[in-house]
């Protein structure tokens, strides 16, 4: 799960690490109060979406009046903006975290993350924070900095005290560096984070060390047992198709093909995608339905496939271990009919009770073909979405 810069912020500050002064925004009226409340004469005005590269997709705006941050303020909200971390679309903008200016003198990355290559949490820092980390870190890798935490152990200072000689930190700033880096590594692991970066952290001229953006992943399995932190979920920066499957407990990701895809268990829902593609098609969609399929599960699936725009029939795929076959059957003819489904369909089972399921289906009034044998049945639906398109 993803969450806003500025929830980011707010955790930031339960664990000591220092950001601007800002205060969020929902509305134009409110933008002028919010600079009276920060002080200062310079703002600067940052959508709050869950995507990266804002300063390059014209998300944040620094202003010098409060006129300016009013107007900011009215281009923002309620806009789609795309960044180049979005899809053409964009995402909406119904926040805006308006911050008190500061004066940057350098800008530094700060990460964690789990390397799956070292088992470890593995601290990322470099000299060359701001918005091309991306391109630092594939062209000159070498000047990002690695750390691996000891999974039996902990980050210590002397940990942190190494990465901020590297970073090349005076006394005083290596001090707010600890702090920083071990209020990070504590929200890491007390809140199952996946990902957490300050981009960039910042050295004032004042000396002062601040985290001038935000952004925290977490462990969508590990949810469950973080309340406060479940709570931030923002449904509106989520994709439409996604959050419904999530909903009723479906895997789903949108793809591009023409073939509709309904398959119990990731291993095989992958495998039923390789065919389509072997035999000449191509899927609309991955879609693991999961183990305990039951007839409303099946209902929402073809649902979701049938709101792809591409969609040209879709082919079902369940190995009825657990479940039984005839059961499946049934909700597929009840789904049918409840979502009202007219494209083609090719069912194969198999498993308990399939020859059972598959002659209740081919009774049937519907448009479905049935097949025990996976291969027949891609070859059937690539040839029927074929026959529909030409
Ligand atoms: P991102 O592009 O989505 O990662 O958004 P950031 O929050 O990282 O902001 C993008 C860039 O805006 C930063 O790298 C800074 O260079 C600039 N920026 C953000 N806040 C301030 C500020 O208070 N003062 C100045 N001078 N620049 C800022
Ligand atoms: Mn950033």
């Amino acid at each position: 799960m993803h969450i806003h810069e500025y929830q980011a912020k707010t955790l930031f500050n339960q664990f000591d690490i220092q950001t601007p002064k800002g205060v969020l925004i929902s509305t134009v009226e409110q933008s002028s109060e919010a600079c009276s409340e920060l002080g200062g004469s310079v703002w600067v005005v940052k959508a709050q979406v869950h995507a990266g590269g804002r300063g390059k997709g014209g998300g944040v705006i620094l202003c010098r009046s409060m006129a300016e941050v009013e107007s900011a303020s009215e281009k923002l909200l309620g806009l789609q903006l795309v960044t180049p971390q979005t899809d053409a679309k964009g995402l909406p903008v119904s926040q805006l975290l308006i911050e008190a200016g500061q004066n940057i003198e350098r800008e530094l990355y700060l990460g964690l993350l789990i390397d799956r290559q070292t088992q470890k949490i593995t601290v990322l820092a470099s000299v060359e924070g701001g918005m091309d980390i991306e391109k630092v870190a594939s062209e000159t890798p070498d000047k990002i900095i690695k750390f691996g935490v000891d999974p039996l152990g902990s980050l210590s200072v002397q940990d942190c005290t190494l990465v901020a000689e590297k970073l090349g930190l005076n006394a005083d700033l290596t001090q707010q560096f600890n702090t920083t880096l071990l209020g990070l590594y504590e929200i890491f692991t007390q809140k199952d984070v996946s990902l957490i970066e300050i981009n960039p952290l910042i050295v004032t001229t004042e000396n002062q060390l601040l985290a001038l953006d935000g952004k925290i992943d977490f462990d969508d399995n590990a949810l469950y047992r973080h309340e406060d932190i479940a709570k931030l979920r923002d449904i509106s920066q989520e994709d439409k198709k996604e959050q419904l499957a999530s909903e009723h407990q479906l895997n789903y990701i949108s793809l591009n093909g023409t073939i509709g895809c309904m398959v119990n268990g990731a291993g095989l829902a992958m495998a039923t995608m390789d065919l389509i593609e072997h035999f000449g098609g191509s899927p609309a969609n991955f879609l693991d339905v999961g183990g305990g399929t039951t007839a409303n599960r099946v209902a929402k699936a073809f649902e979701l496939i049938q709101t792809e725009a591409n969609v040209k029939g879709i082919l079902v795929n369940i190995f009825g271990g657990i479940v039984r076959c005839d059961l499946i059957a049934q909700g597929i003819l009840q789904a049918i009919e409840t979502v009202g489904l007219t494209l083609p369909i090719v069912v194969r089972l198999e498993g308990t009770n399939a020859p059972e399921g598959l002659n209740l289906l081919d009774k049937s009034e519907f448009n479905i073909h049935v097949e025990s044998d996976l291969t027949k049945a891609a070859i059937k639906i690539v040839t029927l979405t074929k026959e529909t398109s030409e």
